[in-house]
């Protein structure tokens, strides 16, 4: 069976170069993310020349999806990129230009520091780390460390239930979307998306380069848990950011949450993906832990559609061990999965003749031994329809851009295919199916086809 959820891995130290690009794509990757908050202007460009390189060389589909610093708060740099924090030693927050150690370090909100209160509790490096605010200074909120530990440049803080009125889209931010979307890729995942807002913000910005860049919305707080609906109707997918979720909310609510999500990423037709400490101990370790794997395997059975590596591959000992492991745990856990109940307990409410097409396409597709639904999309709109629809069978989605073959790689249970429509489509995908041993002869496929993307009206049996 092939694997149907699909594998994000964050470029980093540890995967950057061509030749670990095409290992790890080799191994599984689908795509590839580039985390703004740790990279510059110049390795950003780097990162997205060398995935468009190799994938041009494979000729295989891959996203690139870039990864904005949002409205959050991060520590800058440090002089030696690391430094110790011993619980009861004194260290400050600063908003002016200095390079860190270990009596202080700038921060990237200078809002922060000037409102902060006294009393208040700063989580560091997704919550690892717990200091108090014991004094303010100009330009310094003085802590005492509660909880030590490593502290390293660009990493994450969160001031416990202090609010701060941030505007979405930074200068940095601007700056680098401007850049990426010039040099082309797929996805944007938006960090800190708290309302609909914020994302009509980042619309507005990033429609003038590129009308067709996908948004991920990462929903990483409570206000984005409260706000789920309008986000997820106004962007094309949703990411449980639980390093930040798991942070900024109660860490025993997080299982709940990421079920939450899924389902309304599912009530929408919108990709799904889980993210961070999926593998962590193998940043490190040979093996993944118990946990891990049980991580894993749940965030298939709660219905993701994308899992995500974070530092496991930016910085990991071993990144193409990690996806290699994902890989193995995701299809055990997929060949457990009962998708003819899912999609039988699935609400049912088709709103317009392209669902009540795709939905009997997936609900035909359970009998008579077919082995595949083929459909043709422009845009990627209805492969993602299919996708979130619970199909056993493989949807083979054919493209007639690049653009949208790429992109069709972050979506689950959809085979990409890049090819322009032919006058006969029904002996089109024949061979199609053929070409990339989806089916044989003799065997029955359905072909779903319309007018555009966005409305199918043919539904068609076809024999190989
Ligand atoms: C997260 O918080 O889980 C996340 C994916 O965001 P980042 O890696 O940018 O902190």
């Amino acid at each position: 069976m092939l694997r149907k959820t699909k594998i994000i891995a964050t470029l980093g130290p540890s995967s950057d170069s061509e030749k670990m690009i095409e290992k790890l794509i080799k191994a599984g990757v689908n795509v590839f993310r580039i985390n703004f908050s740790h990279g510059t202007f110049e390795n950003i460009e780097m990162y997205i020349k060398r995935v468009q390189k190799v994938r041009e060389k494979l000729n295989m589909p891959i996203s690139i999806m870039v990864d904005t610093r949002g409205p959050e708060v991060r520590v800058c740099s440090f002089k030696d990129k690391k430094i110790m924090l011993k619980r009861g030693q004194q260290f400050s927050f600063v908003s002016n230009n200095v390079i860190g150690d270990n009596t202080k370090v700038q921060i990237t909100q200078k809002i922060c520091v000037d409102n902060a209160k006294i009393g208040g509790i700063v989580l560091a490096n997704d919550g690892k780390l717990k200091l108090k605010i014991i004094n303010k200074k100009p330009n310094e909120l003085v802590c005492k460390v509660c909880a030590g530990g490593e502290l390293r440049d660009n990493k994450s803080l969160s001031f416990v239930n202090q609010h701060f009125d941030f505007e979405y889209l930074n200068k940095k931010d601007k700056q680098d979307l401007k850049q990426a979307l010039v040099l082309g890729v797929e996805y944007i995942s938006a960090s800190f998306v708290n309302t609909k807002k914020d994302l009509e913000e980042l619309k507005n910005y990033v429609y003038q380069f590129d009308k067709n860049i996908k948004i991920i919305a990462k929903i990483e707080n409570r206000t984005g848990i409260n706000n789920l609906d309008e986000i997820v109707a106004n962007c094309d997918g949703v990411m449980v950011a639980r390093g930040d979720l798991g942070v900024e909310a109660s860490f025993e609510k997080l299982p709940i949450y990421q079920r939450k999500i899924i389902s309304f990423a599912k009530k929408y037709s919108k990709t799904s993906i889980v993210a961070t400490e999926m593998l962590e101990s193998m940043i490190t370790s040979i093996r993944p832990t118990r946990a891990e794997i049980s991580d894993v395997a749940k965030a298939v059975f709660d219905g993701a559609g994308v899992v995500m590596l974070s530092g496991e591959s930016a910085m990991g000992h071993d990144p193409v061990s990690c996806v290699k492991t994902m890989v193995k745990i995701l299809k055990e856990a997929e060949s457990e999965f009962d998708y003819y109940t899912k999609f039988n307990n699935m609400p049912k409410n088709p709103k317009t003749s392209n669902d009540l097409i795709i939905q009997s396409a997936v609900n035909a597709s359970f009998f008579l031994g077919v082995k595949a639904i083929v459909t043709y999309t422009s845009k990627g709109t209805n492969a993602l329809k299919f996708s979130t629809k619970y199909a056993k069978v493989p949807i083979v989605a054919i493209a007639d851009t690049k653009k949208t073959f790429n992109a069709l790689s972050m979506i689950s249970n959809c085979v990409p295919v890049l090819s322009k429509k032919e006058d006969d489509i029904f002996s089109q995908t024949k061979s199609i199916c053929l070409k990339n041993k989806i089916a044989q002869k003799n065997d029955l496929i359905i072909v779903t086809t319309g007018t555009t993307d966005k409305i199918s009206n043919v539904l068609k049996f076809v024999k190989i």
